[in-house]
């Protein structure tokens, strides 16, 4: 040991012994000794290894033990390596199959020494021997067992092996047969129309040269490759002595270093499939029963292996594709999501975003156009998200009108709002759908998952919540893209329980009217009353109209509302008045809201509430929003015409808070108008509120109809209101909304 002992000394696996003595002491060993450090690289070889294997002892230094070895024994040496480490043993009598200098394998035995016995020369030193010689027919036992051995691994490689990890089995399967002492180079070819395509290769050498099979030999027009197509094997043992009509194979075959080849081609339900070859390149070999047989029985294998594989990879391309549009569907999405998860969850990806598409309206333009249009335009509409995407993103069909996007390794739900925004752009450009321009619109919900959140939300529970945030860009009028956000997560999901309670009270006729009486200013003398509706819990506690008659037309209950109030109303306003209890002057308001007034029955139903309940239709007024008449102006004015044919009176409620326009009010056959408790509530005071109050009454006078005022709350609102000259009003002063029993009371009789 020199003066650097010590620093030596500190790193693993260094020799303490220089490395010039080493090799001094092995020069004169008769044993074969190779010296190796701790990653396994020859550091010294006793000249031994020339009569053993064939190599010149300094031509070995500085390479792995690992080009040495056969693949497939790689993994049980390092094993057992490992293990001896552990308990610094020294085994005896190992055996291993490496490669000789000529490039054959040769199996030798040998023993080992490890951890502190070797540790004046190296990490290991190995004593190796040729195994005693076994007599031939032995030999040829053993190797006829190794075959078969090999053809069930080979066989077995393709077992249970998932479809996207065919490859991997292929690479496992090829590997059993380049393990057979003879093989230098092994592939398996697909045929691919005239040509033959790779599907796999595996080499057992390292050493061996590296070349592809040429180009020459794949076409329809080399002999190989005719022959196989034929159904016939191709053997040849010396490429040196191909006949002349051959000399382009020869020359290839040559150059790529084969000197022997035999090719067994793959048949497949009676069509030809493709080709197993093995290509030798370290001596010529004159193939026997043995060679073929292995050869044969391999090529059924990889044959119907690469055929299940083919129609499990179609199966499986279904099962994940979009029938229209060709599109990874919800359950390929799915995986990709999970996965993403998983790596956002890893710590690997700052996070990811998922939006969830939805067209607006295509039911209108399916229901218009047609299925196949429909189908034509969806088709489109994918081909351009798809094309908008980066390379990155994944977008998948989830419905008919329904897309999902995902935005991996995205740090926060801006990154997936502003990658949503950029996808939709498209929809900017109109489409063209059966020669007709069509425009589209889109709403989605975006959401986005840290890798902090906790605790971790799956891929389904990630869907759901886009799913939410898509339903409320669409609540929101649709158009827009809206964000998860936990408080507006409870709040929908409140909403959801909402509408199931409110459809169950509706189906339980716990939605009534209540009644609000309108008076005389001037007598005081009772001209109406308006219905309104009123949602009785079962505790008897009743819930009022602002808080479920918006949820109501959101969710398309107001129609199921709406008819229920009606006849409601009628039915006790029609009772009143057949036991003389009302004037004849008496009007009933009910209150319209715009989906309703474009419900196709809406005046077959309301002249059949007429009719089963005896109200005259005199008696009954609807009242509408300005805004209502403003979604489809000229279909609104004919059902108010229609209405107003039955005798029916129209007024317009809360004058002069939405789009109020002379013009409409022209067209309209209006009877009355109510002006709004928000300018009631600024009288007397503020001069604003007064102005629109008496422009109100005056165009009212104009019009020659009624005008009511609301919300009257104070003794100074009703005089300023009698000033103003307004004779009808509605108000907490007077009467609150009441039961019908307890509006009933105050009636005479
Ligand atoms: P609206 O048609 O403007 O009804 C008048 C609202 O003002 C009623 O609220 C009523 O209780 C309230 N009100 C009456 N006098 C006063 C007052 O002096 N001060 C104040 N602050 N408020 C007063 P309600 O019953 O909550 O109804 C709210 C809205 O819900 C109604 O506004 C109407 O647009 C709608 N609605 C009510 N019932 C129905 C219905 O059966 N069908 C439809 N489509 N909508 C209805
Ligand atoms: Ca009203
Ligand atoms: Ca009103």
């Amino acid at each position: 040991m020199g003066p650097h002992g010590e620093e030596v000394d500190r790193v693993a696996g260094e020799p303490k012994v220089d490395a010039a003595v080493i090799a001094a002491l092995l020069a004169h060993v008769d044993e074969t000794v190779v010296v190796l450090d701790g990653v396994g690289t020859v550091t010294a070889a006793s000249p031994g290894l020339r009569t053993l294997l064939g190599y010149e002892p300094e031509t070995v230094i500085g390479r792995s033990l690992l080009e040495f070895l056969h693949p497939t024994e790689i993994d049980e040496l390092v094993e057992s390596i490992d293990r001896w480490t552990d308990r610094s043993g020294t085994p005896r009598g190992q055996v291993q199959t490496v490669r000789a200098a000529d490039g054959s394998w040769v199996k030798i035995h040998y023993d080992a020494v490890v951890g502190e016995a070797a540790a004046p020369l190296g990490a290991m030193v190995l004593t190796m021997r040729r195994p005693e010689s076994a007599d031939a027919e032995r030999n040829l036992l053993l190797q006829r067992l190794l075959n078969e051995d090999r053809l069930v691994r080979l066989a077995s490689a393709f077992l249970h092996v998932p479809v996207d990890r065919f490859d991997e089995g292929l690479d496992r399967a090829l590997a059993e047969l380049a393990g057979l002492e003879w093989v230098t180079r092994v592939s398996v070819w697909s045929s691919a129309g005239t040509r033959a395509v790779r599907r796999g290769q595996w080499q057992a050498a390292r050493n061996a040269p590296a070349l592809a099979l040429p180009e020459a030999l794949r076409h329809e027009g080399s002999h190989i490759l005719r022959r196989l197509v034929a159904g016939e094997e191709v053997h040849i043992t010396s490429v040196r002595h191909l006949p002349d009509d051959w000399s382009k194979e020869r020359g290839a075959l040559e150059r790529a270093g084969v000197r022997s080849l035999l090719a067994v081609p793959m048949v497949h339900v009676g069509t030809f499939a493709g080709f197993v070859m093995i290509e030798v390149t370290l001596q010529e070999i004159s193939f026997d029963a043995t060679h073929l047989s292995t050869l044969r029985s391999a090529a059924a294998i990889f044959a119907s292996a690469l055929a299940r594989h083919e129609i499990e990879r179609e199966l499986d391309r279904r099962a994940r594709t979009d029938s229209l549009t060709g599109l990874p569907n919800r359950w390929a999405f799915q995986d990709v999501l999970a996965a993403a998860l998983a790596r956002v969850h890893a710590g690997e990806h700052a996070g990811v975003s998922v939006a969830l598409i939805d067209l607006d309206r295509f039911k209108v333009v399916n229901d218009d156009a047609g299925h196949h249009a429909g189908d034509q335009l969806l088709r489109e509409i994918a081909a351009r998200l798809d094309a908008r995407r980066t390379g990155d993103q994944v977008l998948a069909q989830l419905g008919g009108d329904e897309w999902l996007l995902l935005v991996p390794d995205c740090p926060s739900i801006d990154g997936g709002i502003a990658a949503t925004h950029d996808l939709l752009a498209v929809l900017g450009t109109p489409f063209e759908v059966a020669g007709r321009p069509i425009v589209v619109s889109a709403s989605a919900g975006v959401v986005h998952v840290a890798p902090q959140d906790a605790p971790p939300a799956d891929a389904i529970e990630v869907l759901r919540r886009a799913d939410v945030s898509r339903y409320r860009a669409k609540e929101l009028g649709g158009g827009r893209i809206e964000a998860d956000d936990p408080v507006i997560r409870a709040r929908v999901s409140d909403r959801l329980a909402l509408e199931a309670d409110l459809r169950d009270a509706l189906a339980a006729d716990r939605i009534v009217a209540h009644f609000q009486a309108e008076w005389d200013l001037a007598s005081g003398r009772l001209l109406g009353a308006e219905a309104l509706a009123r949602w009785v819990q079962p505790d008897g506690t009743v819930i009022g109209a602002d808080a479920f008659v918006p949820l109501a037309e959101a969710c398309g209950l107001v129609h199921d509302l709406g008819t229920r109030i009606l006849r409601d109303a009628c039915g006790a306003v029609a009772g009143w008045r057949a036991g003389g209890r009302l004037d004849d002057d008496f009007v009933l308001r009910v209150n319209l809201s715009a989906r309703q007034l474009h419900q196709p029955d809406l005046i077959p139903l309301v002249h059949e509430t007429l009719a089963e309940t005896g109200l005259p239709a005199t008696a009954l007024c609807l009242e509408l929003t300005e805004s209502s008449l403003l979604v489809d102006p000229d279909r609104a004015v004919a059902v108010l015409e229609g209405l107003r044919e039955l005798g029916v009176g129209l007024a317009i409620d809360d004058f002069g808070t939405g789009y109020s326009s002379m013009l409409y009010l022209k067209r309209l056959p209006l009877t009355s108008l109510k002006i709004d408790r928000a300018f009631v509530a600024g009288l007397p005071a503020d001069a604003h509120d007064r102005a629109i109050v008496a422009a109100t009454l005056q165009l009212g006078r104009a019009l020659d109809i009624t005008v009511t005022a609301e919300g009257v709350e104070t003794d100074e609102q009703h005089t300023a209101l009698g000033a103003l000259g307004c004779e009808r009003v509605q108000g907490f002063l007077l009467a609150r909304p009441e039961p019908a029993e307890v509006f009933a009371a105050r009636l005479p009789g």
